[in-house]
């Protein structure tokens, strides 16, 4: 009975995610009358479930099957092959035209509503940039922490300013332009994310301290349901997860409060290397 309740809790956390990209999936295919959104948010739901399945029978490649699944879906079927602006310059042209479509709804859904519920899994299972970033050799970080996330809102600030200032000049071709705005500005968050990553020794560097999209992140995922929690009575403080962790997080403190907790991109590294199973 026991074994039986044991297997069944492995496929609860895939199954409601499944269940909750399917239900978004659904409303926006018959709210706005286009089966797209059926076929999106159904392959990115399953694909998550699938990543969190693998993760739950211990399959240690669980998490990248999910980043690739949908990373390269969105970069390169919605992106390239679509044309859609999917960064945040994408949401900002969306929002500026009042159209409540692909980035506008990628970004409601992924960076603004959903990390309400799964914090900034967006982070850990489905970031093109991340995904490349991950294959990088400093997967945890090897100097503490700099006081560099100022230049975040800078660069919000900026993609903000940027496709105000062509609305403002009204600029033709908006669309074009949207497009090679994704086109150079992924070259360029590749770019600095890897000089970065090399230089600091710290692949995920670029979202610790240059990624725009983290000002939605942030405060979103600070209330989100989903969250890594430490078992006191199990804990040895033998400060392994720290160690592991590759956004600095104390995950050993249950306070949303936690020393970097807006951080964690739930990859769940420190589960995999505490010795007490206490995460
Ligand atoms: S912080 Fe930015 S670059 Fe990093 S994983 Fe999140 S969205 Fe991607
Ligand atoms: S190692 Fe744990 S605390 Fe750190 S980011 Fe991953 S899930 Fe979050
Ligand atoms: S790895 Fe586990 S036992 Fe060690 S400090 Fe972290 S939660 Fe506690």
């Amino acid at each position: 009975m026991m074994e039986k309740l044991k297997k069944m809790k492995k496929f609860m956390l895939p199954a409601m995610m499944w269940l909750i990209f399917e239900t978004i999936a659904v409303t926006l295919w018959l709210t706005k009358q286009n089966l797209f959104y059926l076929f999106n948010f159904s392959y990115i739901g399953t694909a998550l479930a699938i990543g969190f399945l693998l993760f739950q029978f211990q399959y240690r490649h669980a998490r990248r099957v999910a980043q690739f699944l949908v990373g390269t879906y969105m970069f390169v079927y919605l992106g390239l092959i679509c044309n859609e602006n999917m960064q945040i310059e994408g949401f900002w042209y969306y929002l500026f035209t009042g159209v409540f479509e692909a980035a506008t709804i990628h970004y409601a859904v992924a960076k603004i509503f959903g990390p309400l519920i799964f914090g900034r899994g967006w982070c850990g299972f489905a970031c093109w940039t991340a995904m490349v970033l991950d294959l990088l050799p400093y997967k945890t970080p090897q100097h503490p922490r700099k006081k560099w996330g100022f230049i975040r809102y800078i660069m919000f600030a900026l993609s903000f300013l940027f496709v105000a200032a062509l609305f403002l000049a009204q600029t033709n071709h908006m669309e074009r332009i949207m497009f090679w705005t994704f086109l150079i500005g992924n070259g360029l968050y590749y770019l600095v994310g890897i000089v970065l990553a090399f230089t600091l020794k710290d692949n995920r560097a670029f979202c610790k301290y240059i990624c725009p999209v983290a000002v939605f992140l942030k405060p979103m995922s600070y209330f989100s349901l989903l969250r890594v929690k430490c078992d006191k009575d199990k804990c040895i403080s033998c400060g392994k997860c720290k160690k592991v962790c590759p956004m600095d997080v104390d995950v050993t403190d249950n306070s949303r409060k936690r020393e970097n907790g807006t951080e964690c991109i739930l990859c769940y590294e420190c589960v995999k290397a505490c010795p007490k199973n206490a995460l």
